[in-house]
Protein backbone atom coordinates (compact mmCIF):
# COMPACT_ATOMS: atom_id res chain seq x y z
CA UNK A 1 0.00 0.00 0.00
CA UNK A 2 1.25 3.54 -1.21
CA UNK A 3 1.80 5.85 1.45
CA UNK A 4 -0.94 8.65 2.35
CA UNK A 5 -3.78 5.60 0.68
CA UNK A 6 -6.87 6.05 2.74
CA UNK A 7 -9.06 3.26 2.88
CA UNK A 8 -12.14 3.20 5.61
CA UNK A 9 -11.75 1.18 8.33
CA UNK A 10 -12.96 -2.75 7.58
CA UNK A 11 -12.57 -4.74 10.42
CA UNK A 12 -11.15 -8.10 9.52
CA UNK A 13 -12.72 -11.10 11.40
CA UNK A 14 -10.52 -14.44 12.17
CA UNK A 15 -12.06 -16.50 9.10
CA UNK A 16 -10.28 -13.82 6.70
CA UNK A 17 -7.20 -14.34 8.62
CA UNK A 18 -7.67 -18.08 8.16
CA UNK A 19 -7.48 -17.43 4.45
CA UNK A 20 -4.86 -18.75 2.83
CA UNK A 21 -5.83 -16.80 -0.27
CA UNK A 22 -4.23 -13.12 0.48
CA UNK A 23 -5.56 -11.55 -2.68
CA UNK A 24 -9.32 -12.31 -1.27
CA UNK A 25 -8.49 -11.16 2.28
CA UNK A 26 -9.95 -7.65 3.03
CA UNK A 27 -8.10 -4.23 3.30
CA UNK A 28 -6.88 -3.96 6.50
CA UNK A 29 -8.06 -2.18 9.44
CA UNK A 30 -5.91 0.79 9.00
CA UNK A 31 -7.05 4.31 9.86
CA UNK A 32 -5.15 7.82 10.46
CA UNK A 33 -1.78 6.76 10.89
CA UNK A 34 -1.39 3.87 8.80
CA UNK A 35 1.95 4.29 6.51
CA UNK A 36 3.04 7.25 9.05
CA UNK A 37 5.81 5.95 10.82
CA UNK A 38 6.13 6.25 14.21
CA UNK A 39 3.23 8.38 16.02
CA UNK A 40 4.73 11.26 17.20
CA UNK A 41 3.47 11.11 20.58
CA UNK A 42 5.55 7.97 20.95
CA UNK A 43 8.25 9.21 19.21
CA UNK A 44 8.42 12.17 21.70
CA UNK A 45 9.46 8.87 24.40
CA UNK A 46 12.30 7.81 22.70
CA UNK A 47 14.81 10.26 22.70
CA UNK A 48 17.50 7.82 24.60
CA UNK A 49 19.38 4.69 23.94
CA UNK A 50 18.07 2.34 26.70
CA UNK A 51 21.66 0.55 26.24
CA UNK A 52 23.66 3.26 26.58
CA UNK A 53 21.68 6.38 26.75
CA UNK A 54 23.29 8.42 24.19
CA UNK A 55 20.74 10.46 21.50
CA UNK A 56 18.38 8.23 18.86
CA UNK A 57 18.52 8.97 15.50
CA UNK A 58 16.23 8.42 12.66
CA UNK A 59 17.60 7.22 9.65
CA UNK A 60 18.74 4.03 7.61
CA UNK A 61 20.29 1.33 9.13
CA UNK A 62 21.99 -1.30 7.07
CA UNK A 63 19.91 -4.56 6.23
CA UNK A 64 16.78 -2.17 6.72
CA UNK A 65 13.76 -1.09 4.11
CA UNK A 66 12.63 1.85 6.08
CA UNK A 67 14.13 4.24 8.56
CA UNK A 68 14.53 3.43 12.23
CA UNK A 69 15.53 4.80 15.39
CA UNK A 70 19.41 3.69 16.27
CA UNK A 71 22.31 5.08 18.08
CA UNK A 72 25.14 5.60 16.66
CA UNK A 73 27.38 5.69 19.70
CA UNK A 74 26.98 1.92 20.37
CA UNK A 75 24.34 0.60 17.14
CA UNK A 76 21.24 -0.19 19.00
CA UNK A 77 18.16 -0.24 16.92
CA UNK A 78 15.50 0.61 19.08
CA UNK A 79 12.03 -1.10 17.35
CA UNK A 80 8.81 0.41 17.99
CA UNK A 81 5.83 -2.26 17.22
CA UNK A 82 2.41 -1.64 18.31
CA UNK A 83 1.28 -3.32 22.32
CA UNK A 84 -1.66 -5.82 22.41
CA UNK A 85 -4.92 -4.47 23.69
CA UNK A 86 -6.72 -8.20 25.02
CA UNK A 87 -10.46 -7.77 25.46
CA UNK A 88 -13.75 -9.69 25.98
CA UNK A 89 -16.93 -9.36 24.82
CA UNK A 90 -19.26 -10.68 27.97
CA UNK A 91 -22.19 -12.77 26.77
CA UNK A 92 -24.22 -13.57 29.32
CA UNK A 93 -26.69 -16.97 28.95
CA UNK A 94 -29.79 -15.00 27.67
CA UNK A 95 -27.02 -13.50 24.89
CA UNK A 96 -26.76 -10.18 25.79
CA UNK A 97 -23.45 -8.46 25.78
CA UNK A 98 -21.94 -7.28 29.03
CA UNK A 99 -20.37 -3.53 28.85
CA UNK A 100 -18.85 -1.12 31.43
CA UNK A 101 -19.11 2.85 31.23
CA UNK A 102 -15.82 3.44 31.64
CA UNK A 103 -14.48 5.60 34.58
CA UNK A 104 -10.95 7.04 33.57
CA UNK A 105 -10.12 8.67 30.81
CA UNK A 106 -9.61 7.88 27.75
CA UNK A 107 -13.66 8.04 26.78
CA UNK A 108 -14.44 8.43 30.55
CA UNK A 109 -18.81 8.22 31.04
CA UNK A 110 -18.89 6.02 27.39
CA UNK A 111 -19.21 2.27 27.18
CA UNK A 112 -17.00 -0.35 26.09
CA UNK A 113 -16.29 -3.72 26.47
CA UNK A 114 -13.68 -4.40 29.57
CA UNK A 115 -9.91 -4.64 28.81
CA UNK A 116 -6.16 -3.51 28.66
CA UNK A 117 -2.31 -3.90 27.51
CA UNK A 118 -1.30 -7.39 27.66
CA UNK A 119 1.33 -8.40 30.45
CA UNK A 120 4.77 -9.66 28.91
CA UNK A 121 4.38 -12.51 30.80
CA UNK A 122 1.14 -13.80 30.14
CA UNK A 123 -0.80 -15.68 26.79
CA UNK A 124 -3.71 -13.68 25.50
CA UNK A 125 -6.79 -15.34 26.75
CA UNK A 126 -5.54 -14.94 30.09
CA UNK A 127 -4.57 -11.30 30.07
CA UNK A 128 -8.44 -10.77 28.22
CA UNK A 129 -9.50 -12.84 31.54
CA UNK A 130 -7.54 -10.81 33.86
CA UNK A 131 -8.89 -7.29 32.35
CA UNK A 132 -12.14 -8.40 32.53
CA UNK A 133 -12.06 -9.64 35.90
CA UNK A 134 -10.39 -6.42 36.98
CA UNK A 135 -12.64 -4.00 35.42
CA UNK A 136 -16.17 -5.59 35.91
CA UNK A 137 -16.05 -8.38 38.37
CA UNK A 138 -17.09 -11.10 35.80
CA UNK A 139 -15.05 -14.31 35.33
CA UNK A 140 -15.21 -15.12 31.51
CA UNK A 141 -13.80 -17.80 29.31
CA UNK A 142 -12.76 -16.55 25.78
CA UNK A 143 -14.21 -18.38 22.94
CA UNK A 144 -13.77 -17.53 19.41
CA UNK A 145 -12.15 -14.12 18.52
CA UNK A 146 -14.30 -11.42 17.06
CA UNK A 147 -11.76 -10.03 15.50
CA UNK A 148 -8.53 -7.69 15.46
CA UNK A 149 -8.58 -4.10 14.63
CA UNK A 150 -5.23 -1.74 14.19
CA UNK A 151 -4.86 1.12 15.47
CA UNK A 152 -1.84 2.71 14.40
CA UNK A 153 -1.98 6.23 15.39
CA UNK A 154 -2.46 4.97 19.01
CA UNK A 155 0.40 2.17 18.37
CA UNK A 156 -1.83 -0.78 19.03
CA UNK A 157 -3.80 -4.17 18.09
CA UNK A 158 -7.11 -4.72 19.96
CA UNK A 159 -8.09 -8.57 20.52
CA UNK A 160 -11.89 -9.16 20.87
CA UNK A 161 -12.80 -12.34 22.48
CA UNK A 162 -16.22 -13.55 22.64
CA UNK A 163 -16.43 -15.00 26.02
CA UNK A 164 -18.92 -17.23 28.41
CA UNK A 165 -19.16 -15.40 32.09
CA UNK A 166 -18.78 -18.53 34.19
CA UNK A 167 -18.89 -16.56 37.36
CA UNK A 168 -17.85 -13.67 39.56
CA UNK A 169 -20.78 -10.92 39.62
CA UNK A 170 -20.60 -7.48 38.15
CA UNK A 171 -18.62 -4.81 40.05
CA UNK A 172 -18.60 -1.89 40.58
CA UNK A 173 -14.82 -0.19 40.30
CA UNK A 174 -13.00 3.07 39.73
CA UNK A 175 -12.67 2.21 36.19
CA UNK A 176 -15.82 0.84 35.48
CA UNK A 177 -18.87 3.27 36.92
CA UNK A 178 -21.61 1.01 36.02
CA UNK A 179 -21.76 -2.44 33.88
CA UNK A 180 -24.72 -3.99 32.59
CA UNK A 181 -26.17 -6.34 29.45
CA UNK A 182 -27.08 -5.02 26.34
CA UNK A 183 -29.11 -6.51 24.09
CA UNK A 184 -27.36 -6.58 20.38
CA UNK A 185 -30.39 -4.30 19.00
CA UNK A 186 -30.04 -1.76 21.77
CA UNK A 187 -26.10 -1.24 21.89
CA UNK A 188 -25.78 2.50 22.72
CA UNK A 189 -23.49 3.22 19.11
CA UNK A 190 -23.41 6.84 19.60
CA UNK A 191 -22.06 6.70 23.55
CA UNK A 192 -19.31 3.61 22.68
CA UNK A 193 -15.44 4.82 23.62
CA UNK A 194 -13.71 3.72 21.07
CA UNK A 195 -13.69 3.07 17.27
CA UNK A 196 -12.42 -0.10 18.54
CA UNK A 197 -15.19 -1.14 20.18
CA UNK A 198 -17.33 -0.53 17.85
CA UNK A 199 -16.08 -2.49 15.03
CA UNK A 200 -15.74 -5.02 17.50
CA UNK A 201 -19.39 -4.83 18.33
CA UNK A 202 -20.66 -4.25 14.69
CA UNK A 203 -18.59 -7.63 13.83
CA UNK A 204 -20.55 -9.35 17.04
CA UNK A 205 -23.83 -8.68 16.22
CA UNK A 206 -23.64 -9.10 12.66
CA UNK A 207 -22.70 -12.78 13.18
CA UNK A 208 -25.22 -13.29 16.41
CA UNK A 209 -28.19 -11.18 14.80
CA UNK A 210 -27.02 -10.78 10.86
CA UNK A 211 -30.55 -9.73 10.58
CA UNK A 212 -30.14 -6.62 12.88
CA UNK A 213 -29.58 -3.73 10.37
CA UNK A 214 -26.57 -1.33 11.36
CA UNK A 215 -26.30 2.02 10.12
CA UNK A 216 -22.36 3.98 9.89
CA UNK A 217 -21.57 6.63 11.50
ZN1 LIG B 1 23.45 3.19 22.37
Amino acid sequence: MSHGTRRPPTPVGLSDLRSTDEAALPPPTVDAGAGRGVPAWLAATLNHCSRCGAALRLGMVPGEDRERLACDACGFVAYVNPRLVVTCLPVTDAGDVMLLRRGIEPGRGLWAQPGGFMEIDETVEAGAVRETLEETGLLVEPGHIVGLYTRPEAAIVVIAFEARIVGGAATLTPEALEVRPFAPEAIPWPEIAFRTSEWALRDWVHRVRPDLELRGR
